[in-house]
């Protein structure tokens, strides 16, 4: 079947749009590589189908959903911090963008529509783990957007039939992410440290936790989400089920990579949340969801292409 992955020069989107493939759909993918890399797209360039632009445009949200069975969402700008400094801007992307991709798919005929939620639209709720019948709490701009747009979700099945899936992410890492950017997250950016013999930083205390999971599974809860019986309108946490504090995560790195300086504290940063963990029942019940590949594993496979792909940029300068 033909599926649009937008976003899917990105992180996630492009191993979504590499999975997508290899079980023998044609793909199509929306992005106006933002914060999306071209090199993301090098193993896939002549079996995907790009179309370059907005989500904010209707013309190009209308050109890439044409003909389409299924939409996997990804695009969005996915950062806290940048959201703090510039919520207009995030908000363009991660809301009204998402509005014209449902309002495109509307009326393309889109069977289904995957929607990359966030575990940050619990924020404030202290309880753990995070189930889906909690109360949210968001605390940042982007939370408030990624909430935004499950909503958006519920109301167009409720008021045009387009089936919908929401689906939570928790702290995504693997290869490919993006450890130059300014808002960079932080296994890319403590492994890249660590390999360069630096001291990463950690924001706080260093006792916030998170439910960090590898990018497979994701990719993982999107496919099965596809096809999943009695799942429209429903919002589904994926992640490892696990939790590690960043002091842990900081301990396992450095034992994978040696070294032997601590990490630097810097001041906690507004809009984060404390903990995190998620129940992952109910997409265990209804997917049939299971996290494949657990975090020592994931962080392996991250550290061997990040140290792969800093070799190759250092040969580049040295070229
Ligand atoms: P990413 O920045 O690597 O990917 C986002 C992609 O969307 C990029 O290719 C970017 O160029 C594209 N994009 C952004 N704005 C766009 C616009 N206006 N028009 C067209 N394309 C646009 O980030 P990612 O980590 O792969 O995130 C993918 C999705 O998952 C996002 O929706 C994000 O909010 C969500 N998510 C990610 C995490 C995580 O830990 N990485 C956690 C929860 C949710």
């Amino acid at each position: 079947m033909r599926v649009l992955v937008t976003g899917g020069a990105g992180f996630i989107g492009s191993h979504l749009a590499g999975r997508l493939l290899q079980d023998g759909h044609e793909v199509r993918i929306l992005d106006n590589f933002s914060t999306g890399r071209r090199s993301n797209l090098r193993s896939l360039a002549d079996e995907v189908e790009i179309v370059e632009g907005d989500i904010q445009s209707a013309e190009r949200a209308y050109a890439a959903v044409r003909g389409c069975e299924v939409v996997f969402h990804q695009a969005a700008l996915p950062s806290v911090p940048r959201s703090i400094q510039d919520p207009l801007t995030s908000n363009a992307s991660n809301v009204t963008g998402l509005l014209n991709v449902m309002l495109a798919a509307r009326d393309a005929g889109v069977r289904r529509v995957m929607y990359a939620s966030s575990s940050s639209v619990y924020g404030a709720n202290p309880a753990l783990p995070k189930s889906e019948d909690m109360t949210p709490m968001p605390i940042s701009p982007y939370a408030v957007g990624k909430l935004a747009g499950e909503g958006y979700c519920r109301a167009f099945g409720e008021v045009y039939g387009l089936q919908t899936v929401a689906i939570r992410y928790f702290n995504v890492f693997g290869p490919r992410q993006d450890p130059r950017s300014q808002y960079a997250a932080v296994i890319p950016n403590f492994i890249t440290a660590l390999l360069r013999g630096e001291q990463p930083t950690i924001y706080g205390d260093g006792e916030q936790s998170r439910d960090f999971t590898y990018v497979e599974n994701v990719v993982e809860g999107n496919v099965l989400a596809m096809d999943a019986p009695d799942v429209a309108g429903k919002v589904y946490n994926v992640a490892c089920g696990e939790r590690v504090t960043l002091n842990e995560l900081f301990a396992e790195l450095r034992d994978l990579l040696g070294g032997e300086d601590p990490p630097i504290y810097a001041a906690a940063r507004p809009g984060d949340v404390r903990h995190s963990l998620a129940d992952v029942s109910a997409a265990r019940r209804d997917l049939g969801y299971e996290p494949g590949v657990l975090l020592r594993e994931g962080l392996s496979r991250t550290i061997e292409h990040l140290r792969e792909e800093l070799a190759a940029r250092a040969g580049l300068e040295h070229a």
